[in-house]
């Protein structure tokens, strides 16, 4: 997915032509608007984490347990769709252990060789954070399997009939995996993961005092009925609602007086073409498509897909679990069909035989 420092890419050329109409602010996926301003508004330790309560509960217990007992937390595996707080939810690990934090992703430990260096130079102790962890090649994965187990790792010296293998011992270390797409963990590497939770997207209530949190932050005053109308727009996904969040300022510091009270926050989001559900024209495209075109019927994946111009992984990974957890749209082995709920939202009649 989008991880580039350059959100250009996700911003605009992504964007197919006959809908092109400027930024995407729904995805939950980084931009490079994001990277400054994530840093600073990024929550440091468990008690600035809003939400995910169990997690967070669980997680208190986990490391206050590994603490008393001497040892290194045991491995951690967060999953869940992208800007619900897996990377945040690392960082703050790692500072509730008061332990060094090293990160890297799936995709850029390219050969065995990368993953034995960043090994070898963990300090014990030390918080791994591996995103993306399901895009690890097969041959690197498999350096992880004992490494993880215990904390070795085993090199072949040597080719052919000569070859040997050598076990190394390398610092005992926590494992931080995170991943959108649980299903596509190996076994093996599943396994090997002692602690796992899957994130949720947020309700309401938590997103708003993570809007007036982050308010606070850059210094704009929000009033709560305001952080409520950001949040329920904010497809239930943090890194969204901080998103909107700037974007409402942006717009409250030119057209308004500055502060953001209900009336600018409702014309701001109305004026960036974001809906009452958090929808944006791409997703809207996606349900005119099932709903009006198609008439209610299944349809698979790829045909979609190139009829709303996107990549069927994108729509997959990034548009496709908020639709399918409002209930607008449902999964049937036939393909993709919009619900009563798509029907009523864009005002459409459903086909009287469905
Ligand atoms: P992920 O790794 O799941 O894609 P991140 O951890 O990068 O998501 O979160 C995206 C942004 O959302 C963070 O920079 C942070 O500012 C904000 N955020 C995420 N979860 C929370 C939370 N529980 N409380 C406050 N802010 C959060």
């Amino acid at each position: 997915m989008m991880w580039e420092a350059d959100g250009s890419r996700d911003l605009f050329e992504d964007v197919p032509a006959p809908a092109a109409r400027g930024d995407r602010f729904v995805t939950g996926n980084l931009t490079g608007d994001d990277l400054d301003v994530e840093r600073t508004l990024r929550p440091q330790r468990l008690a600035d984490y809003c939400g995910q309560d169990h997690i967070k509960q669980s997680l208190q217990i986990l490391i206050e347990a590994a603490q008393s007992r001497g040892e290194s937390l045991d491995h951690v595996l967060f999953s869940g769709p992208p800007g619900l707080g897996k990377t945040t939810l690392a960082t703050v690990l790692a500072n509730e252990l008061g332990a060094n934090i090293k990160t890297t992703s799936g995709p850029a430990i390219e050969r065995t060789g990368d993953l034995a260096a960043i090994l070898t130079n963990l300090q014990p102790g030390d918080v791994l954070f591996i995103d993306e962890i399901h895009r690890l090649n097969r041959s690197v994965e498999e350096i992880l399997y004992p490494a993880m187990e215990d904390f070795a790792l085993d090199i072949v010296i040597g080719k052919g009939p000569a070859a040997r293998s050598i076990r190394l011992e390398i610092p005992r270390f926590t494992l931080v995996g995170a991943t959108t797409r649980s299903g596509m963990l190996t076994g093996p590497l599943r396994d090997r993961f002692g602690i796992s939770f899957r994130l949720d997207y947020y309700a309401i209530e938590d997103l708003a005092h993570i809007v007036e949190r982050s308010s606070e932050i850059l210094g704009v005053e929000i009033c709560h009925e305001a952080a409520v109308e950001v949040a329920s727009r904010s497809r239930g996904t943090p890194r969204l609602a901080n998103r909107l969040l700037k974007r409402v300022r942006d717009y409250a510091q030119v057209r308004g007086g500055g502060s953001i009270d209900l009336a600018i926050a409702q014309e701001a989001l109305e004026f960036f073409e974001i809906d009452e559900l958090g929808l944006d024209w791409m997703d809207i495209r996606i349900l005119e498509v099932l709903a009006k075109t198609y008439r209610g019927r299944a349809v698979g994946l790829s045909t979609l897909a190139s009829a709303v111009g996107e990549d069927p992984s994108t729509l997959e990974d990034v548009y496709e679990p908020y639709l399918l957890q409002r209930g607008l749209i449902v999964r049937t082995p036939q393909g993709r069909q919009a619900t009563p709920v798509a029907f009523e939202h864009l005002g459409v009649e459903p086909p009287a035989t469905r």
